[in-house]
């Protein structure tokens, strides 16, 4: 076994009102919060509120950025940091999906460092982000546990990671939030926090400590599939799909996501596919393609299926139809990835763009 390494400081705080129970939390981190949200679920679902509640008790100062587009851009991050610099703010707090969460971890960087730009984001891996609390309301990209943040550069037409590692300081899951997720963005980020463990536990870098969590995460996933396939999703299920996806993060913290991720950004980019569905259409040729064929056996077991083409027809009845590539959009998008060392390192095994071509041809022939 190669040397492991084990790193994640998050401390997570997992119940039915989490905030106001531990909100006393955020006064250690300044006196003025910068809440970066989602244009309108958080005002739906009641974290908002209780949010806003907790720290008008606390006599924290606030202020609130609710303009957070879906895989958002450098644009957007550029706007919440001038917000957040002009009013002096001292930590962050990212309440929403992944988009607001890694948002606020990017802004974060801004903020702090006041000389920065927005191509610091890409060359400058010192930076040193503000503290920042980070508030699921989906259940999928475990951003709450990854010091990852993604974002959206219309310059280089991707989506890419920023090079600093933003780790949140506290992660607040309350799976009450979710319950009026609707049924895409339920599935779609559940399908996103499955593709994590699967990749994270098929990865290059996996070790004894993050296969043990994805093992865990896998099988509590598990337990969760008959209730996504026929949609009847209550809380118990909801707070399992919370928890498999913050374990999801914890694993690729570690080991980070490969393929089907990097072959999933640009059918989000171009094609406008959700980013879960963007990478869980990919899974099941992902896996037939891997050789620990002993890892991908395990997979399915603690999933319970019984063999690949199940997993396959699970993928395909909750995920429904993707886009259709052209022959010219299949070359453009394979050559993307085979030249996207970061995501290829992540994969045990040399790939070749024919490998990459295969992938995506098997899986979307089968829609
Ligand atoms: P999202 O893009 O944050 O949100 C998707 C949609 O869900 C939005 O319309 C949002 O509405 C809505 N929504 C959020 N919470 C809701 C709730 N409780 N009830 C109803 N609707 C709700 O989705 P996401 O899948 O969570 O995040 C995707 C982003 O995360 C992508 O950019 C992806 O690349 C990134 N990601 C990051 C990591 C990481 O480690 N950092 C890992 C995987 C993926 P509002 O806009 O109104 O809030
Ligand atoms: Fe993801």
């Amino acid at each position: 076994m190669n040397n492991p390494i084990f790193y994640m400081p998050t401390k997570i705080i997992a119940q039915k009102n989490a905030i106001k129970n531990h909100g006393i939390a955020f006064s250690q981190l300044g006196e003025i919060a910068l809440i970066v949200t989602g244009r309108n679920s958080s005002k739906i679902n009641g974290s908002l509120t209780d949010l806003v509640e907790t720290l008008q008790n606390l006599n924290i100062s606030y202020y609130i950025y609710d303009d957070v587009e879906e895989n958002p851009s450098l644009e957007t991050i550029l706007k919440i940091s001038t917000f957040g610099k002009e009013n002096n703010v001292e930590f962050l707090i990212g309440l929403g999906g992944g988009s607001p969460i890694d948002a606020a971890k990017a802004a974060g960087v801004l903020i702090n460092n006041t000389d920065s730009t927005i191509d610091d984001l890409f060359i400058s891996p010192m930076l040193k982000a503000l503290p920042l609390v980070a508030i699921p309301t989906t259940a999928g990209t475990g951003t709450e546990t990854t010091p990852y943040a993604i974002v959206t550069d219309h310059r280089a037409e991707t989506k890419r990671g920023i090079v600093q590692r933003v780790f949140p300081v506290i992660a607040f899951l309350d799976a009450n939030y979710l319950m009026k997720t609707s049924k895409d963005v339920t599935i779609n980020t559940g399908v996103d926090a499955l593709s994590h463990l699967i990749e994270g536990y098929l990865s290059s870098n996996a070790n004894i400590f993050s296969d043990g969590l994805a093992e865990n995460g896998l099988k509590l996933f598990g337990k969760c599939l008959k209730e996504i396939n026929n949609y009847k999703i209550d809380f118990k299920t909801r707070e399992n799909l919370m928890i498999a996806s913050c374990i999801a993060g914890i694993v690729i913290a570690q080991a980070g996501t490969s393929l089907p991720h990097g072959m999933g950004y640009p059918l989000t980019y171009y094609k406008g596919v959700p980013h879960g569905k963007a990478n869980g259409v990919l899974l099941k040729s992902y896996m037939n393609f891997c050789s620990d064929k002993e890892k991908v056996k395990n997979i399915l077991n603690f999933l319970e299926f019984d063999n690949l083409d199940q997993l396959g027809d699970f993928l395909i009845s909750v995920l429904g139809k993707p886009v259709e590539l052209s022959d010219e959009e299949l070359y453009k998008y394979a050559s993307a990835m085979a030249s996207n060392t970061a995501k290829l390192k992540n994969h045990p095994s040399e790939v070749t763009c024919d490998d990459i071509l295969d992938i995506y041809r098997s899986s979307l022939k089968r829609f």
